[in-house]
C-alpha cells in the first residue's frame, strides 16, 4: 500500500513560499511565493528583497522616517520577483504566496496572465492597496482563495 501521509499539492507549494520567506533580508516581513502551472509543475519562486545589485547593506530598511529613508520605493515583493524570474509564460498559473498581494504586485499577477492565488495571511485586509488589489482580481476573475492549513508541522535539519 502506498504511502499515506505525504504532503498535498497546497502544502507542497505553500511550504516552498514559506521556505523562499527565510531568503528575505528585511528583518520587519518575510513574504515568499511559489508559482505553478495547470499541472503542478514549479515555474518560479521568489521572496521580498532590493532590486538586483543593490547593495542590502546600503539600502534602507527601516518602516518610519521621509519616504527616501524606507524600505518602501525600494524592496521588490515576492510575487513581483517571482513573475519576473521566469523567463518563460505563467499563462493559466497558480500563484502560492504567504500575504495577499499588493495592488501593485496584482497589476503584474494580472498582465502575467496567473489566473489563481492561493494565499495565507491576509493581515493588511483593511488596507486600501488590499483593497484595490481585491477589486482588480475580482473583476478580471482571478480565483482568490485563503490556503486552509492541515495543521502539519514539517522541520527540516539544515
Ligand atoms: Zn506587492
Amino acid at each position: 500500500m502506498k504511502r499515506q501521509d505525504y504532503i498535498s499539492w497546497d502544502e507542497y507549494f505553500m511550504g516552498i513560499a514559506l521556505l523562499s520567506a527565510q531568503r528575505s533580508k528585511d528583518s520587519n516581513t518575510q513574504v515568499g511565493a511559489c508559482i505553478v502551472s495547470q499541472d503542478n509543475k514549479i515555474l518560479s519562486v521568489g521572496y521580498n528583497g532590493m532590486p538586483t545589485g543593490c547593495d542590502d547593506d546600503r539600502m534602507p530598511w527601516s518602516r518610519e522616517g521621509s519616504k527616501l529613508e524606507t524600505k518602501y520605493p525600494f524592496v521588490c515583493h515576492a510575487e513581483l520577483n517571482a513573475i519576473l524570474n521566469r523567463e518563460g509564460s505563467l499563462k493559466g498559473g497558480r500563484l502560492y504566496v504567504t500575504l495577499f498581494p499588493c495592488n501593485e504586485c496584482a497589476k503584474a499577477i494580472i498582465q502575467s496572465g496567473i489566473r489563481e492565488i492561493v494565499y495565507m495571511s491576509d493581515k493588511y485586509a483593511d488596507s486600501e492597496e488590499t483593497q484595490a488589489s481585491k477589486l482588480m482580481l475580482g473583476m478580471v476573475g482571478v480565483k482568490c482563495r485563503q490556503y486552509e492549513s492541515a495543521g502539519r508541522d514539517i522541520t527540516l535539519e539544515l
